[in-house]
């Protein structure tokens, strides 16, 4: 009987130990929360946000009150006023969302030739 019992403690032993290894190698599998956020840059007077649009972004990534995404277009925008003038310059890039009309700034990672290369 001690022998027996024994054996069965040294087992279960052995099988917590690996468990444990395993756990610390890989301790966040994929979780969603760790998807990119877009960044909020500024939010103008009259409410409308300005954002930082995320690499090769497309389309808006608002959500509604209700969740929904707002999926938009964006497309360049040449009539801001002169808030946006003062914040972000006289010709600054700025994209605007067909939909929800939040405007959304170049990424810098996507555009190689703004100047900061330039002597
Ligand atoms: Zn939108």
């Amino acid at each position: 009987m001690p022998a027996r019992a024994c054996h069965v403690r040294k087992s279960g032993l052995i099988t917590d130990d690996k468990m444990e290894s395993i756990v610390m190698a890989n301790p966040h599998p994929t979780t969603p929360d760790t998807m990119p956020a877009t960044e909020l840059v500024d939010t103008l007077p009259d409410g409308t946000k300005v954002k930082r649009r995320l690499l090769r972004m497309r389309a808006c990534n608002e959500k509604d009150a209700k969740g929904k995404l707002c999926a938009g277009h964006l497309k360049r925008w040449y009539f801001f006023g002169d808030e946006v003038k003062r914040k972000f310059g006289e010709n600054a890039e700025i994209y605007r969302c067909e939909h929800c009309k939040t405007l959304y700034l170049p990424n810098p990672d996507e555009a190689p030739r703004t100047g900061t290369l330039a002597y």
